[in-house]
């Protein structure tokens, strides 16, 4: 099995006020001195043979694309990097000329953070861009040659109505993308909109589910099915490279706060980019026993194509019968159905995706 390779560009223009990955500022030096140290860490790694690249951030679209494509030379000459390569990038931090140098510097896909078309709702998300620059930046790629375009929207959003998203969703099936990330907004702990003024704002609950099981129905009316929890796309064009996390496939990671999993062992880097352009690149063993049942469930779950319950009896030795009479209950409560593999979740099961996998626990782990 070949492995993903993932990169953090800890760089932001600006903090918004409701994240809370690893980014700060830097300059062109600064950027520079980043990437010889990335390809200086790539040059210890273990020598892999990689499928998949994801620059994520940060917003690795603030590099120049020279420095980018020196990521991806140093990653076909290391690691035969061949197969899906992706640039998370920003509206507005892209221009045409820009996208042609990704595109020959071997950028084959680019997620942009969009996350909405409704001006008010970028302005309270603290959003560089506007709506017509995320439209604009989507039809520049794809005029530049990306073919595989991917747009994050964000849902319950402060002040958000299901007329703003009714905008975004029109404005989106206007677009040539083949794939959509559609999160929840989650308030983190210690960001500026952990603030009691911000949270009175937020959607109640009963709007939330409405939103998100329209976007659901929405993005299927463009062609874009589910695949997992947040993520659609039209057939073929899912993300290879975050398949790899939610099938348990290993991805070497590279830079400040980026998380990898080899050899059954999950691994980090400390946060710390000063440390990171001195030499020290922070890594930090997470878990070398995760449990495998326990992960399994998590990120199976997540994906419409479920789970094969009967590899998890006879790879795990559980009780068929057991694992049987929960699943009914869920099935007549509307929350899981049959799927390719075996069985998954329903959207309306992916609202309380978090309590149901409690109970598959509860009821698992006792076992092992
Ligand atoms: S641009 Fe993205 S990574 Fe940077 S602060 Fe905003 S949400 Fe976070």
């Amino acid at each position: 099995m070949k492995t993903g390779l993932y990169l953090h560009i800890p760089f932001c223009a600006r903090k918004c006020p409701y994240c809370d990955f690893y980014s700060c500022g830097g300059n062109r030096d600064i950027q520079h001195r980043y990437i010889d140290r990335v390809l200086e860490e790539m040059s210890e790694a273990p020598i892999v043979e990689a499928d998949s690249l994801y620059l994520g951030g940060g917003t690795p679209s603030l590099l120049l694309p020279e420095e980018l494509a020196r990521v991806t030379a140093a990653c076909r000459e290391r690691f035969a990097l061949e197969g899906e390569v992706t640039l998370e990038a920003n509206p507005g931090t892209v221009t045409p000329q820009a996208l042609s140098k990704l595109r020959e510097a071997g950028f084959n896909r680019i997620s942009f953070g969009v996350q909405s078309f409704v001006s008010e709702e970028l302005q309270y998300l603290g959003r560089l861009h506007s709506a017509k620059q995320a439209a604009d930046a989507v039809l520049a790629a794809k005029a530049a040659g990306f073919d595989e375009i991917s747009v994050d929207l964000m849902l319950g959003i402060p002040g958000q109505t299901k007329e703003g998203l009714e905008q975004s969703l029109a404005v989106l099936q206007t677009l040539p993308v083949t794939h959509l990330s559609a999160y929840l907004l989650k308030i983190e702990p210690g960001t500026p909109f952990d603030d009691p003024a911000i949270i009175s704002l937020l959607p109640d609950e009963e709007t939330t589910c409405a939103l998100y099981l329209r976007t659901v129905e929405a993005a299927a009316s463009m062609g874009l099915l589910q695949y997992e929890i947040s993520n659609f796309a039209r057939p073929g064009s899912e993300s290879r490279h975050n398949l790899k996390y939610w099938q348990r496939e290993p991805y070497l990671a590279f830079g400040p706060s980026a998380h990898g999993f080899l050899n059954g062992v999950r691994y980090t880097h400390k946060s710390d980019l000063t440390a990171y352009l001195a030499g020290d690149f922070g890594i930090l063993c997470e878990d070398d026993h995760p449990n495998e049942l326990e992960e399994t469930l998590m990120l199976g779950l997540r994906l419409t194509k479920g789970l094969s319950f009967d590899a998890l009896v006879n790879r795990f030795s559980l009780d068929g019968a057991a694992i049987d009479r929960l699943l009914r209950q869920l099935i007549q409560a509307g929350l899981m159905q049959p799927s390719a593999e075996g069985f998954g979740l329903t959207p309306q099961g992916f609202l309380v995706s978090n309590s149901i996998l409690v109970e598959w626990l509860s009821l698992l782990l006792p076992q092992l």
